[in-house]
């Protein structure tokens, strides 16, 4: 808990870090003092892995204001030099940062305002410290055609990696056809998206009461909605080169997938599209975060989804995990080839990451 407290400390004197052009310099020099002496480098068969975080938060808000929000300084999203301590007490030498999207209500000037300084800041973060951070770009995917614009800037011009979107915008799916520009996009750049859920407003009275059930169940429902549709409306035979990762193990589906295979014979009027495979089969395909807390869960998640799908997810600084590394290594059931498939490897491949 010292270290949290501590990176609040940090955090609230280098809010400056993302926000502040001029003192970048300097901000960066505070970052790499911060980074600790004490690193545990992770080794796997006696061979030092560059662990890989694919799933961390961080907000810029320059970028937040031009929405009317203004995140406290001691918000634990804004980096500061105690992200760089907690990355080594964690054993994590990347993370690949993102955004949660919130302007998706925005307008086409104002989104376009606020993607482009998001990205600029992130990619200036990523250049002062290339062997800590990658980034994914923000998209206004309320504007799909702007949305796909901003992911080839982001990419090519910025050295982004890919992008995070919510599981659904404004209440439409992922897989309506108007998406498919950005979808396309995705994937001709050959970059992946990281899918987040931002729960399901639908049902905030059902969830409301004790327990944040707007989250705790909120979010992988929406994560398992999101999936489903582009897995039964065809999106991902539309475009079956893309690299679609999702967040927290990706939710309820691969735990109860089997359902998704049965639906369609058990009630055939109901089903108006036919899928070249067959629904579990998409699961092997798609990409997800190691974020399911236990052993049991993670080697249930390789089973149904192979290992080569799996990658690390801390979900920084939301400390639902704050041993997610050794939660990896502890699972009994995988093999050395495939903790470092999910440490290291996978995302390596997927972020374009040199060994
Ligand atoms: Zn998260």
């Amino acid at each position: 808990m010292s270290s949290r407290r501590a990176f609040f400390k940090d955090a609230a004197s280098a809010a400056g870090i993302v926000s502040c052009g001029c003192c970048f310099a300097d901000a960066a020099r505070a970052f790499q003092q911060a980074a600790s002496t004490s690193r545990r480098p992770v080794t796997l068969g006696g061979r030092r892995i560059k662990v890989i975080d694919f799933h961390a938060h961080c907000a810029v808000p320059e970028a937040m204001a031009l929405m009317g929000r203004k995140p406290s300084a001691q918000d634990p999203l804004i980096l500061g030099p105690g992200r760089l301590r907690e990355m080594d007490e964690q054993r994590i030498d990347v993370a690949a940062l993102s955004i949660n999207p919130y302007w998706y209500a925005a307008e086409r000037d104002l989104a376009g305002r606020i993607i482009q300084l998001q990205n600029e800041k992130l990619a200036e973060l990523c250049a002062a410290h290339p062997d800590r951070f990658v980034a994914f770009a923000s998209v206004a995917l309320q504007h799909p055609d702007l949305a796909a614009a901003q992911l080839e800037e982001g990419v090519k011009k910025l050295g982004l990696r890919g992008a995070m979107i919510g599981g659904s915008v404004n209440g439409e799916e992922l897989s309506a056809p108007r998406f498919e520009p950005f979808w396309a996009k995705a994937e001709s750049l050959g970059v992946p998206v990281f899918i987040h859920p931002q729960g399901v407003p639908e049902l905030q009275k059902r969830l409301a009461g004790n327990g944040l059930l707007t989250n705790v169940i909120g979010n992988p429902l929406e994560t398992t909605i999101a999936l489903s549709h582009l897995i039964f409306d065809g999106t991902l035979d539309r475009f079956p080169a893309l690299k679609i990762c999702a967040a927290h193990g990706g939710g309820y589906l691969p735990s109860y997938a089997d359902r998704s295979d049965h639906g369609c014979p058990t009630f055939p009027s109901a089903c108006t599209k036919t899928l070249q495979k067959r629904p579990t089969e998409y699961l092997k395909q798609l990409y997800f975060d190691s974020l399911v807390f236990t052993g049991e869960a993670l080697r249930h998640l390789v089973a149904q989804c192979g290992a080569s799908q799996i990658v690390l997810g801390s979900d920084w600084p939301y400390p639902w995990n704050s041993t997610s590394v050794d939660h990896v290594l502890a699972t009994p059931s995988l093999s050395d080839a495939e903790r470092e498939a999910i440490l290291s490897g996978n995302a390596r491949k997927l972020l374009r990451i040199d060994s």
